[in-house]
């Protein structure tokens, strides 16, 4: 695992844990741009959404479970967002899957 958050995932590096089981890992962001920015990622080492077969859905069913989970216990279950940057086009910066779980604030239109 070379990316920053495979580090996180081995405890190699610290991060603000909000949960944690044996496949998932959600951190806070280091840099949020609103009152709630968490990171939930697999611990599988999966460099991005292009790069799921089918034996993942399971887990990305999981990865959503856990986004409603976080969502109702930071209050902001009326309004955010989960996004994914998909390659470095997108503005993915590091290449082991992550979905961002924003909100907290009125998020306006994604133009
Ligand atoms: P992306 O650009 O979609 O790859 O998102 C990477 C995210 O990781 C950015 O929002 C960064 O602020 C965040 N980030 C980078 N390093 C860390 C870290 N050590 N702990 C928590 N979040 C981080």
């Amino acid at each position: 695992m070379s990316t920053i958050f495979g580090l996180i995932i081995q405890g190699k590096l610290p991060a603000k844990k909000v949960f944690e089981n044996e496949r998932i890992l959600a951190i806070e962001d280091i840099h949020p741009i609103a009152p709630v920015h968490i990171l939930i990622m697999p611990k599988k080492e999966i460099r991005d959404i292009h790069n799921l077969d089918v034996t993942d859905w399971p887990l990305m069913g999981e990865i959503l479970e856990v986004a409603q989970k976080i969502a109702e216990e930071k209050g902001i279950e009326n309004g955010y967002r989960l996004l994914t940057n998909c390659g470095k086009e997108a503005g993915q910066t590091i290449f082991h899957l992550h979905f961002h779980l924003i909100g907290g604030r009125v998020l306006g239109s994604m133009g």
